[in-house]
């Protein structure tokens, strides 16, 4: 079978897409969790894994100095061209110039965050170029004029019968369709437009330092196939993929492909290592920074570099969980985007993410590269009120709690032992006997914030 023959209808034959109509985001990650739980099961010991993946996104992180520019000379040798970005507007103005020197009028376009964040959508249509995806979550979304809600799965907020009814309004698709039916119906579309795009524009998940590779995971094998058919190839990536050698990949293919989609390899891994001039004109790279060296020379920031994407600590968000992905409006929704978008996307809109959290710690639990996620939340929060970018009516409802919680005389009169005596009495029966009623502590916590400020100031 050749790789354009290929098709992801024999994966969805084999699956069970019958979901409820309600609560897709959880029925969906319910499911992410059951095959992750069991796809750990593939490591021996998950912290010592997660060590190894800390090691070497360290290495990388701490060398991209030199590391870009190893994989710079070695892509070019290779036969491809690399060409560095500061912002989305370096980038579009390279992208412009490839467009016009190669004439090219439509692209397809690979599932990848970073195309999400420079808006690549935008800018072809303001360019007039006609645009497609081959990846199906994203063909899925974009055909209802959405976004991606999720890092990962970009269509996790939707179920079975809302699929039908957007292949429906759009191909023209019965509307109990099943899911290989709609699988079947994507995937000629998705073929034909591969086939017939002048262009291929897509992400990375790694670039390889020593060998000039370019790494791409993938389940549906649509990378593949553009990366093979299309005369022009344009990857877009950000300056925090590259890692030092082949090597590296052995514990992050798997930690990634058991974290992303409880699999323990997904069912495509393209590592691209060169240009066959018979078949390809041209291969470009484009590294991205966009603050990521912002990000690089905060000593407690910089960690949040070492994410492979994921997209586990969204699963396992009791937040993300209840409002989905597009509650953020960020393009990386859930813990991670909290962190690094007030950062990279420096969108005035960005500042409250870090305050959407409960701060629960499950995110830092899951995440393969022990990313300490509360911690970094706590410091960009830190961050956005130190440089004044919180709203003055921020400020004096803050102000306003803190007098309330200071002055809370009456909630400090009397003894412990009083009010818990008291609380008993009050709410022993709503409470239950199974559980204990929490205790008033023998000093007040205002009173102690009180007396340690006042020594502090001493
Ligand atoms: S922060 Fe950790 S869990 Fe979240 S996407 Fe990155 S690597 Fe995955």
């Amino acid at each position: 079978m050749s790789v354009l023959d290929c098709s992801f209808t024999d994966i969805a034959e084999k699956e069970d897409y019958s979901f409820d109509n309600n609560n897709s985001i959880k029925k969906n990650i319910e499911k992410w969790d059951n095959s992750f739980k069991y796809s750990l099961n593939l490591f021996s010991d998950i912290d010592i894994a997660k060590n190894k993946v800390v090691n070497i996104r360290d290495k990388s992180i701490y060398n991209l100095d030199t590391l870009v520019f190893t994989f710079e000379s070695n892509f070019n040798k290779n036969g491809g061209k690399v060409c560095f970005a500061q912002t989305t507007k370096d980038v579009n103005e390279i992208i412009s110039k490839i467009i016009k020197e190669r004439q090219i009028k439509s692209v397809v376009l690979s599932k990848s965050n970073l195309l999400e964040e420079i808006s690549i959508r935008n800018f072809l249509k303001k360019k007039s170029v006609d645009y497609s995806n081959s990846d199906i979550g994203d063909f899925i979304v974009y055909s209802e004029n959405n976004k991606p809600s999720h890092i990962v799965n970009s269509a996790i907020h939707h179920n079975l019968d809302e699929i039908s009814q957007i292949f429906s309004a759009n191909y023209g698709v019965d509307e109990n369709a099943n899911a290989q039916e709609i699988v079947k119906v994507a995937s000629q579309k998705i073929n034909e437009n591969i086939l017939g795009a002048d262009a291929f524009i897509t992400g990375a998940n790694f670039l390889v330092a020593d060998t000039g590779s370019i790494v791409f995971v993938e389940n549906e094998g649509n990378i593949l196939k553009s990366s093979l058919t299309a005369k022009t190839q344009i990857i877009i990536a950000g300056i925090d993929k590259v890692v030092s050698s082949l090597s590296d990949l052995n514990i992050l293919l798997p930690m990634l492909s058991t974290h992303a989609t409880g699999q323990n390899m997904t069912t495509y891994t393209d590592i691209v290592s060169g240009v066959d001039v018979e078949s390809r004109e041209e291969i470009y790279i484009i590294i991205v920074d966009n603050n990521r060296t912002n990000l690089l020379s905060d000593k407690t920031l910089r960690t949040a570099l070492r994410c492979i994407h994921c997209g586990a600590c969204a699963n396992v968000c009791p937040i993300y969980k209840n409002i989905g992905g597009y509650a953020y409006n960020c393009t990386y929704p859930g813990p991670l985007g909290l962190i690094i978008s007030p950062y990279i996307e420096k969108d005035e809109d960005n500042k409250h993410l870090p305050f959407v959290t409960t701060l629960c710690g499950k995110c830092r639990e899951v995440c393969p590269a022990h990313i300490n996620i509360n911690n970094l939340i706590l410091h960009t929060r830190k961050d956005i009120i130190d440089n004044g970018l919180h709203t003055i009516e921020d400020e004096q409802f803050i102000k306003s709690l803190y007098k309330k919680t200071i002055k809370r005389r009456r909630m400090n009169r009397g003894s412990a032992g009083i009010k818990n005596w008291k609380l008993q009495r009050k709410l022993r029966k709503l409470w239950g006997s199974r559980r204990n009623l929490p205790k008033f502590a023998q000093t007040p916590f205002s009173v102690m914030y009180t007396e340690n400020k006042e020594r502090n100031n001493k």
